[in-house]
């Protein structure tokens, strides 16, 4: 599945201490960085002019361009295939000598806009980038790494590294305290591995065989295309009696041997604690796996490995370990060295098989900690920190104007602040169950987890079920298949970036929800105190029963008010899209003079000539307008325009008013909104910008299925 997005893989670069940069990349350092240790706080500086340029530069290997280029959605890569589809990077080196860690710090922005329409910057979508820090760590030269690391990441050194961090997030971390493990839980089977020294495993049960509630380890890897030991209902006996742990896959030794530094007796692996040969085992324990994986003390990560027998620990070298540094001849001060990183530092650490799984999502945002075992580091991820063995102490963030966010940052339950994250507070957002925060983290992590493969398509919403009751817990919001009760007008406003085919046997989830397709998609963020909301929510509801076949079919409706058009296309396209990307379809419509973008859910749906669409907004939001083929001559982020945003519905058969969402739509061009049933008019004298609303009197009231 993950095949079919884009030809162009983020490769996960090996990290190296020495770094080789590109000329522009050293030309931009050389002129500017003086500039901002001795005196200004932000200096502007200019990189690659054309995508052949940076193209040949990640070539080269520069350690900012490859990073930089690892940063980047594939999608967004194969669009950049000629010049004239990119616009060149905006770089900033900025000081920030407030910054708690490494003070002194220059932090080297790097940002470019992902255009999702021709013209249209998307405020919520477009800036992306990568931030790298560079630290001036001495007036030395320098000339190979200094620290010194362990060959191997089986070494005892780097174990005890692994318990301290254990040890502070357990007794320190009020927010993994908070979110982790503190009810009364214990799985329904464990493995029991006994006390040091022992060679044996047992399987155990709760409550018969395991008083109290002890600390337990989960574990996240990859399975086996014939996994060799299996808890079966013809080995369940044996498995109580003990089972010699050498027979166990490598991974699964491993971890034991990780539970026994932990002082931890107890592990949940899958394969050995549901009975896999079993349907009413599988059906009864699969939807208390989130509990398991929330309650666990730690989720060990075999991130390194293809299968069970790949094992947790790898041998490296001391410079594949280390941080990378650069000397760097400035005008006055000479030559200067500096280490430097950047914001995707651990999630190239981490980036592997596992990456991608659909399960192992969850299993990783719901542990409260999980400790990885990269192919060169172990990594460790809690609700407060990431750290690794070069950053032992602290998270690489470089700063807190990063480009995105980590997957397990859910403080925003816990603060009050975020629900005037936008100021000035709108009323509409105070009287929202869910806050700003803690719903801008809910897309960030529906974006990520929509890219992930699964086995079975039909799982999307089951493998997502635990993070929804996570978010449930803490909001008292309601969840209505992949949407929040609360963010409605929102949650209905996604993308799909890169359309697949309906899914067809298994209609798992409503059309209104994102997780109806198959494909990646991109929720929109709250809308903006300028943004208007131009349908009205007036009773939602979803059933999930089980079919007959045994798998969950989620069914729900969603009545609303709003400005319902029917129109004529007059103009399609045969050619649905001509590559790999997020940009949209222009088509014409009878009597609609402008253009009208469409960006299809699914392949199946096509616009061709004569046919009839039904459209209705969703909401009109203020947008920075870029210039046409200027690119960078004008600035193109003076210009204000206006765009409303909605969704093309097709009229369920035989029914009344009961409508299927099929793909969604963008019009810039506000001179005829009235025929989308809206008003525009400027709200304040010589205003350059619209404000568009519904025109009540031509609302409508329809139900979306
Ligand atoms: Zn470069
Ligand atoms: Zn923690």
């Amino acid at each position: 599945m993950e095949m079919t997005r884009g030809s162009i893989e983020p490769h996960p670069h090996p990290e190296s201490t020495s770094a080789i940069l590109c000329s522009t990349c050293r030309n931009a350092l050389e002129s500017g960085l003086e500039d901002v240790l001795e005196e200004s706080f932000y200096h502007k500086c200019a990189h690659h002019e054309t995508i052949t340029a940076f193209k040949g530069a990640v070539a080269q290997d520069c350690f900012i361009c490859t990073k930089l280029w690892f940063s980047i959605r594939k999608e967004v890569l194969a669009k950049w295939n000629n010049e004239t589809d990119w616009m060149p990077f905006k770089c900033l080196l900025q000081r920030r000598p407030w910054a708690a860690e490494r003070y002194g710090a220059v932090y080297w922005h790097i940002v470019y806009m992902e255009f999702d329409f021709p013209q249209l910057d998307l405020w919520d979508l477009n800036y992306r980038g990568n931030v790298f820090c560079l630290f001036k760590n001495a007036d030395e030269k320098r000339s190979s790494a200094e620290e010194s690391y362990e060959s191997s990441t089986a070494s005892a050194s780097v174990h005890e590294l692994a318990c301290t961090w254990y040890n502070v997030c357990r007794k320190s971390h009020k927010t993994c305290n908070k979110l982790g493990p503190g009810k009364e839980y214990t799985p329904t089977r464990l493995i029991d591995i006994g006390s040091e020294g022992d060679d044996t495993w047992k399987l155990c049960l709760h409550p018969d065989d395991i008083q109290g509630f002890p600390d337990y380890l989960t574990l996240s890897y990859r399975w086996a295309k014939d996994p060799a030991v299996l808890l079966l209902s013809s080995t369940i006996d044996a498995f109580r009696q003990g089972a010699p742990i050498a027979n166990l896959p490598k991974t699964f030794r491993d971890a034991m041997t990780i539970a026994r530094n932990f002082s931890i007796r107890y592990l949940w692996i899958d394969s050995l604690c549901i009975i896999q040969n079993s349907a009413e085992d599988w059906a009864r324990e699969s939807v208390l796996m989130h509990d398991v994986y929330a309650n666990s003390a730690c989720n060990i990560a075999a991130s390194a490995s293809e299968s069970p027998e790949g094992g947790l620990f790898r041998n490296r070298k001391a410079e594949e370990v280390g941080l990378g540094y650069i000397n760097v001849d400035l005008p006055n001060l000479g030559t200067k060295s500096f280490e430097i990183w950047d914001q995707f530092y651990i999630d190239r650490l981490t980036y592997g098989p596992l990456t991608h799984r659909g399960w192992v999502f969850q299993e990783r945002v719901l542990a409260p900690r999980v400790l990885h075992f990269s192919p060169t580091q172990i990594v460790w991820e809690c609700f407060e920190m990431n750290k690794c063995e070069s950053f032992p102490n602290w998270s690489p963030h470089p700063t807190e104007v990063d480009y995105s966010r980590g997957l397990k940052t859910l403080y925003e339950f816990f603060n009050s602040e975020s629900k005037s994250y936008h100021w000035p507070p709108k009323k509409r957002d105070e009287e929202k169950t869910m806050s700003v925060g803690v719903y801008d983290q809910w897309t960030h992590l529906v974006k990520t987890y929509s890219r992930c493969a699964f086995t079975h398509p039909e799982d999307r919403l089951i493998a997502m079920a635990g993070i929804a009751n996570m978010f449930k817990r803490h909001t008292g919001d309601e969840y209505l298949a992949g949407l929040w009760r609360s963010r409605l007008v929102e949650g209905l406003n996604w993308i799909v970036v890169n359309p697949l085919a309906r899914p067809r046997e298994r209609l798992c989830a409503p059309s209104w929800s994102w997780a109806a397709v198959d494909s990646a998609v991109l929720p929109q963020k709250v809308n903006l105190p300028r943004d208007n909301d131009l349908i009205e929510i007036i009773s939602a509801m979803v059933e999930d029963p089980v079919t007959p076949a045994g798998w969950r079919q989620v069914r729900g409706s969603i009545k609303l008010q709003g400005c319902m058009t029917e129109a004529t296309i007059l103009e399609g396209c045969t050619q649905m899209r001509l590559k790999d990307d997020a940009s949209a379809t222009p088509i014409k419509l009878l009597g609609f003079p402008s253009r009208f973008f469409v960006l299809p859910d699914t392949t199946d749906v096509t616009f061709t000539a004569g046919e009839r669409l039904h459209l209705i907004p969703l909401r009109s939001t203020l947008r920075r307008a870029t210039g046409d083929n200027e690119k960078e001559a004008s600035n193109p982020y003076n210009t204000m325009t206006v765009i409303v945003e909605g969704m093309v519905l097709e009229h369920v058969t035989g029914e009344g008013d009961i409508y299927r969402r099929t793909a969604r739509f963008v019009v810039d061009d506000l001179n005829h909104v009235n025929f989308l049933g809206l008003r525009a008019f400027p709200p304040w004298e010589g205003a350059t910008a619209y404000n568009v609303v519904m025109d009540e009197a031509r609302a409508s009231v329809i139900t979306l299925v």
